[in-house]
């Protein structure tokens, strides 16, 4: 950007002890923040952000609708156009490429981790799926696909841009075509995580068609699944089940609600010649454990112990502060009774995806529930989420998912 161009932007001024985050690499300026501003400044539009000493801290787009008043896109006056994009969704795509290089279906762009807040950019196979979350990248919208376009050349880009957040920026639900063609499958495309394959529904499908923030972690767990009886509890398209069954799992028995997600996971197996080996159920996990899990004089056979990997990989319970004590109600729930179906020496695999939960109060849940349930667990593992979902500690809004592996201590050897 010229110097000209670069004085005809508006200038947003923060306040002398808010500019530290930003400084720090925060790319939020939040309206608190904001000490003075030009005089009607159109939303959408990319102006300068500057501290109190009128030293520049970055440029990027304005929104008076939003909490959250500029999200700043670079740190110099650069122009936010084609070439902008192209830069970034390049730089973000060597950190794939060097951090997880065989994979072929990826977040190519996770929005601040990748230093463009507001633009989620998902690839399966060649196939990619675009979500806008703010103002200034929406109105940008046709440069963000040129730039996809001259980067990966893709067979179609999908828009999904439905997430809750839009709602904060004075945006619509937009979902559709921007480029290329879905052919007669429509929006059904075969990806592969980890060599597998899965079939993704990118129309209908949840979040952008899979989460694909598992994807290392499908194989780090199913280390444990040699011989294993398998539980996978909110098992979706199958991810973990089907690792697991690959692995030499003995037997998976999968867990989901949705009768779609079932359908789909068992077609799943069967295109990897592992349907032999797994079940897949509709069940609410909660009703399921509890049922399986309760102490019944007249049962038969008791379930209790009946399991050598659990895995629980619920949605978040929780998406406000406020509502975090009936999420950790929930946690300690599913984690009691999953204990009580571990075999001595199994494994139980467990992740919590809210970001309002954070590590130390998961851990703590369960291990009141292992209290509860008279199980002594070793922690044999710890998970985040894939190396294409990036932290930036700086940021902590970009670290959400946790995880670990407790292997239930076998007391009597
Ligand atoms: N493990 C999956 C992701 C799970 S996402 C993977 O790696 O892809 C959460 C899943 O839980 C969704 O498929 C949703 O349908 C399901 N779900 C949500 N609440 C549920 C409940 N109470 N019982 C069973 N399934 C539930």
């Amino acid at each position: 950007m010229s110097p000209a161009a670069e004085a005809s932007l508006a200038t947003v001024t923060l306040r002398a002890r808010d500019a530290r985050r930003v400084q720090a690499g925060h790319p939020w300026v939040f309206d608190s923040a904001v000490e003075s501003e030009s005089p009607s400044i159109a939303d959408g539009s990319i102006v300068r952000v500057e501290d109190a000493t009128h030293r520049l801290l970055g440029v990027g787009p304005y929104n008076s609708k939003s909490r959250i008043r500029v999200r700043l896109l670079a740190r110099e006056p650069v122009a936010i156009d084609t070439a902008y994009f192209e830069r970034r969704i390049r730089a973000a795509l060597s950190v794939r490429e060097r951090f997880m290089p065989t994979a072929t279906s990826y977040r190519v762009v996770n929005s601040e981790s990748d230093l463009v807040s507001g633009l989620i950019v998902d690839r399966y196979e060649d196939v990619l799926v675009l979500q806008i979350a703010s103002l200034g990248l929406d109105q940008r919208k046709s440069a963000i696909v040129a730039a996809l376009e001259k980067v990966f050349s893709p067979r179609a880009i999908l828009e999904r841009s439905d997430g809750p957040s839009r709602r904060f920026e004075g945006l619509e639900v937009a979902n559709g075509l921007l480029a290329g063609t879905l052919g007669e499958k429509a929006g059904r495309v075969e990806v592969r995580l980890n060599g597998l394959r899965f079939e993704v529904d990118l129309e209908g499908g949840h979040k952008t068609g899979l989460y694909l923030d598992q994807q290392t972690n499908y194989e780090a767990v199913s280390r444990f699944a040699k011989n294993a009886r398998v539980l996978d509890c909110f098992s979706f398209l199958g991810g973990f089940g089907l690792h697991a069954a690959r692995a030499g799992a003995r037997h998976v028995q999968m867990l989901d609600q949705s009768e779609d997600a079932v359908a789909a996971s068992l077609r799943n197996a069967r295109a990897n010649d592992l349907a032999a080996r797994c079940e897949a159920q509709v069940a609410n996990v909660f009703d399921w454990l509890k049922a399986k899990s309760r102490k019944d004089p007249h049962a038969k056979a008791s379930e209790t112990g009946a399991y050598d990997l659990i895995v629980l990989d619920p949605p978040s319970f929780t998406r406000s502060r406020s509502s975090v004590p009936d999420a950790l109600r929930g946690y300690k729930e599913i984690h009691l009774r999953a204990l009580r179906l571990l075999a001595p020496g199994g494994v139980l695999a467990t992740f919590c995806c809210s970001h309002h939960v954070d590590s130390k109060a998961f851990q703590e849940v369960i291990q009141a529930a292992a209290f509860d349930a008279r199980v002594l667990l070793r922690r044999v593992a710890s998970y985040s989420q894939s190396p294409d979902h990036p932290v930036i500690p700086a940021i902590p809004e970009t670290e959400y998912l946790k995880g670990f592996a407790f292997e239930r201590v076998d007391e009597s050897r």
